[in-house]
């Protein structure tokens, strides 16, 4: 199991078979079980029905570590029109940005800005921004990043990876700013000096963090965010909320779009806040890998579809 997830990671990571999977039509009709589409309007459109069914979205265009100064300042300007198009249709979605498509490698002075300008729109739509976590080359400037966006933009969010061993120490430093804080166990394949290698370490680790993020969501400090579709893990915290008093208002469960649609529902039935993460755009190889390594039996919607 943890062999193909490195094989699937490591695929993911190789130019030659993003080329070849890119121009891959039977490929291509494959990922349509975890994207709508290639368009933000694609993605819209998926909105609009899962907005129907009580829970909330979180937009983000495919795509990490652009290679020009151009081409950041073209990804802001898509997520500010997006934030238009978001309050034109009166959805209740957000935006979540990964700091190297808006050009981290480059400048990250010009980034910040890129994430100060998108933090604004967000303000002033009523919508949120939210900083994705990449790979741990990028933790402490992605967090640097968070601290200057949170001291303006309050409802900013950041993303911290339960299977980091570092991430304990993360959440207690960023406690005193009253995070906003989505908790996931980590989709890149990392040193095991600096994460986790079992899962059952990661799921530990998680449920801990999971619980110091409940203790600040009952003194008001922290606004928790699990996402996670693990049924087992949700299930203990919703429990581990419950008994220490934290409502289900204080806290959310988001999920990707495709994945786990039932259980989003029955959660959403259930009194909580469900909130379902859509992804879009041409680039979606590297990331459409990394949801084949979470789950490699998934491998089997590539070759089903395949024949058709
Ligand atoms: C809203 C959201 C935002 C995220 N943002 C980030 C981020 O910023 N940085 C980052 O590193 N990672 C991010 N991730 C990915 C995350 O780190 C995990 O890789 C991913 O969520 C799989 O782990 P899991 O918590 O669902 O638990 P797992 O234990 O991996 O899965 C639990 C169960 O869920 C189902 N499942 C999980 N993944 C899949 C899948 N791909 N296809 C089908 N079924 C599946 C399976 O039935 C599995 O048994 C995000 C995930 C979510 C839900």
């Amino acid at each position: 199991m943890r062999l193909g997830r490195s094989i699937l990671l490591a695929a993911a990571r190789s130019g030659r078979l993003n080329d070849l999977a890119l121009h891959s039509a039977f490929v291509k009709r494959a990922t349509r079980a975890f994207m709508p589409g290639e368009h933000g309007d694609d993605a819209l459109e998926a909105g609009g029905a899962i907005a129907a069914s009580g829970r909330g979205l979180i937009f983000t265009q495919l795509g990490e570590a652009i290679i020009s100064a151009e081409a950041a300042v073209a990804v802001r300007d898509h997520y500010i029109r997006l934030f238009d198009q978001i309050r034109m249709m009166e959805l209740p979605a957000q935006i979540s940005v990964k700091p190297t498509q808006l050009g981290l490698d480059l400048s990250p002075d010009e980034c910040e800005r890129h994430l100060l300008a998108l933090a604004a729109k967000a303000e002033q739509t009523g919508s949120a921004l939210w900083l994705d976590m990449e790979d741990s080359r990028y933790v402490d400037r992605t967090l640097e990043l968070y601290v200057a966006l949170k001291r303006n933009y309050p409802s900013t969010g950041i993303a911290l990876q339960a299977y980091l061993h570092r991430t304990p120490e993360d959440l207690s430093r960023l406690m005193p700013l009253e995070p906003v804080i989505r908790l996931v166990k980590g989709a890149y394949d990392e040193p095991s000096g600096l994460a986790f290698e079992k899962k059952s370490d990661t799921d530990r680790a998680y449920y801990a963090l999971a619980s110091q993020m409940l203790d600040g969501a009952r003194t008001g400090i922290c606004s928790p965010v699990f996402g996670t579709h693990d049924l087992a893990l949700i299930a203990r915290i919703v429990e581990q909320a419950r008994a220490s008093g934290v409502e289900k208002d204080n806290y959310q469960i988001h999920m990707l779009y495709g994945i786990r649609d039932s259980a989003q529902r029955r959660l959403v039935a259930e009194g909580h806040i469900v909130k379902t993460l859509v992804s879009y755009g041409a680039a979606w190889y590297r990331w459409y890998m990394r949801r084949l390594a979470e789950r490699p039996a998934n491998v089997l919607f590539v070759v089903k579809s395949l024949f058709g």
